[in-house]
């Protein structure tokens, strides 16, 4: 597929290959192993000597035409897709980092990550720093001579705090680590981390890339070299993403940048409407001029994205009786649905952590976190609002 095409053209004609049925729509390949002509083909195959499908933990052409679209679309010379989310942050950081390596992490991110980071990868010698996530000094200064890593979520969840990207690029480029963004929130139709200068981008395709809550799966692009290594460890680990998945989600890339424009117009014109309701004491949104590094975010995002976090005056009464109150919002940990959903971080998400380090990180119990959908913003504003007054 020719690269010069525009991102919506990309995100619906690239990596597509037809079968000898010359099929329109995508193929699904449901199937766990792909059959050889002979003995000799089977040897070439498996050696890597004759390039070819082999077996479904680590190739199959509905997954690889997935790949090939996101690739496209977050201009990453290669993508792995992975089981989830989290699969795609361990198989990065599993096939990159070895016993011995430092990770500096920014301190706002998503809380399986943090899960991952101090007892998985902490269990097999990776040690990983914590800074505030907008401090770019903080990242520079945290850098030991076995820091291999710097990752980072922006905006992060759910205070949607924005790391400038090209200078923490600037840093990794300058201290010879790998800079890794979770591109979770914006997606490439918002961002582009690796054309601001990242090396790796993390992706939970649970979220928008799917877009319609159907599926769990991750990718992680970058560079061939780094790919190729995520790419073995998969293969020999396995959280491959199930043929399936990669199909939903390859179709999801469709819609991509047309949801994404329509659920952040919809969360700006809620984040105002918010701010300007007596029962709000903060709105937490990028697209707000209020917002502390909106100038930032305008610069390296195309919108404010569609999560939206507020505080209601008052504390964990007063925020759950407005979710309590909702009676077409879902209640659900999920985000990146066209269906609206909405949390309380303290007693969810981020109830696993003590509560100094949930005040430390700004998550206060009056806290509540939007991930605004595609139904009509009127009512999207009357169900919020109705446990406010
Ligand atoms: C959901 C999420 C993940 C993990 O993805 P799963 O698909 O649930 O494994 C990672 N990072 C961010 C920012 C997320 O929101």
């Amino acid at each position: 597929m020719d690269k010069s095409y525009d991102f919506d053209t990309l995100a619906i004609r690239t990596g597509q290959e037809r079968s000898q049925f010359n099929e329109h729509g995508e193929a699904l390949y449901l199937t766990s192993s792909f059959v050889f002509d002979n003995a000799a083909q089977a040897a070439a195959r498996f050696s890597g000597a004759e390039a070819g499908y082999v077996y479904g933990r680590f190739s199959n052409p509905t997954v690889t035409m997935m790949q090939d679209r996101l690739a496209a679309l977050e201009v990453a010379e290669a993508c792995i897709a992975t089981a989830s989310g989290m699969a795609a942050i361990m198989a990065t950081t599993m096939a990159l980092l070895k016993a011995g390596d430092h990770i500096v992490s920014s301190r706002g991110i998503f809380g399986a990550t943090q899960q991952l980071f101090d007892n998985i990868l902490g269990r097999f010698g990776v040690e990983t720093t914590y800074v505030p996530t907008t401090d770019i000094e903080a990242y520079r200064e945290a850098i030991r001579p076995n820091t291999r890593l710097i990752f980072a979520e922006t905006p992060s969840n759910p205070l949607t705090e924005v790391v400038d990207i090209g200078a923490l690029a600037a840093v990794a480029r300058d201290k010879g680590v790998l800079l890794a963004i979770d591109n979770c929130f914006c997606t490439p139709a918002l961002q582009r981390p690796l054309v601001l200068g990242a090396d790796i981008v993390i992706h939970s395709a649970t979220k928008y890339l799917d877009g319609q809550g159907r599926v769990i799966g991750g990718a992680v692009c970058g560079r061939k070299a780094e790919m190729d290594e995520v790419f073995k460890f998969l293969r020999t680990a396995g959280p491959s993403l199930s043929p399936f998945n990669a199909w939903v989600i390859l179709k999801g890339l469709e819609t991509l940048n047309l949801r994404m424009q329509a659920q952040s117009a919809h969360a700006l014109e809620l984040a105002r409407r918010l701010e300007a309701h007596p029962g709000v004491a903060r709105v937490f949104y990028p697209g707000l001029a209020s917002h502390p590094q909106h100038e930032l975010a305008m610069r390296q995002q195309k919108t404010g994205g569609a999560i939206v976090s507020f505080e209601v005056k008052g504390a964990r009464t007063e925020a759950w009786r407005v979710i309590d109150a909702c009676r077409m919002l879902s209640v659900t940990a999920n985000l990146g649905d066209v269906k609206t959903t909405i949390t309380h971080p303290a007693t969810t998400t981020h109830g696993r952590i003590s509560a100094e380090a949930r005040a430390a990180a700004g998550i206060s119990e009056g806290l509540i976190r939007v991930a605004v959908g595609l139904e009509s913003v009127d009512d999207i504003y009357s169900d919020l609002v109705a446990g406010l007054a």
